[in-house]
């Protein structure tokens, strides 16, 4: 999602209080709780484009901390926006290309990894720019708690079928895989939906979803 530059948008994200500012991001392995002010495991979402679906989830789980991370100052203010409208005190937002994720997050600082809808980069030469492919999940592996869990969804098979590849050679194991998790009442149980989940399911698209540990 790149939405064109708004004019502004890197102000008023310079200027948010919810957004963690470039410059002390080389202070926050570690200090993720003491930000929050709580003990609540920290969730993060990697790509999160407009931010509804974190927006939605913190809501909905105020004893869990959230962070959603976007690379585009004109997209993430759309979830700069939201908050502006509804302040929510477990939210943090991080504007950062996700590739220095373990430079943000202390090794086994986060509890949960959230995917959704990933850029699908179709060039093979790109695949390692894929936010599921093996370099990510090194990288997720260092930040992720030992248990920890990584969920991604996605309505792109041919991404789905590459981040299923990616596993074993990663070190990953799927303890939930489905083709069709919108036809999966049991795995729609507290399913909280994305933008692009509504655009492609309102499609007829099938969704696809795994949730992974090592
Ligand atoms: N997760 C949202 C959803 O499901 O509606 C947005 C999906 S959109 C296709 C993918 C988003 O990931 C875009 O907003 C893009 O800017 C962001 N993104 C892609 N690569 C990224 C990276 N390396 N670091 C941070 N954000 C990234």
């Amino acid at each position: 999602m790149r939405l064109r530059n708004i004019t502004g948008s890197r102000e008023v994200i310079a200027e948010s209080a919810w957004v963690v500012q470039e410059a002390i991001q080389p202070e926050c392995p570690g200090t993720w709780k003491k930000m929050f002010g709580n003990d609540s495991p920290i969730h993060i979402e990697i790509g999160m484009g407009k931010g509804k679906f974190i927006h939605t989830m913190a809501k909905e789980h105020p004893d869990v901390n959230y962070v959603g991370i976007e690379k585009y100052s004109s997209v993430l203010l759309r979830a700069v926006q939201k908050m502006e409208q509804e302040e929510l005190p477990n939210l943090k937002f991080l504007r950062m290309d996700a590739e220095d994720i373990a430079k943000v997050f202390a090794a086994g600082e986060v509890d949960r990894i959230y995917l959704n809808f990933s850029d699908p980069w179709p060039k093979d030469r790109h695949a390692r720019r894929r936010l599921p492919s093996r370099e990510y999940l090194a990288r997720y592996d260092i930040i992720l708690k030992k248990g920890g869990m990584l969920e991604f969804k996605t309505d792109n098979r041919a991404l789905f079928d590459f981040a299923v590849e990616e596993l074993e050679p990663a070190g990953w194991k799927a303890e939930v895989i489905t083709y069709d998790l919108h036809g999966d009442k049991a795995l729609m149980e507290g399913n909280v939906m994305t933008e692009y989940e509504e655009k492609f399911s309102g499609m007829g698209n099938p969704i696809c979803k795994y949730v992974i540990y090592r």
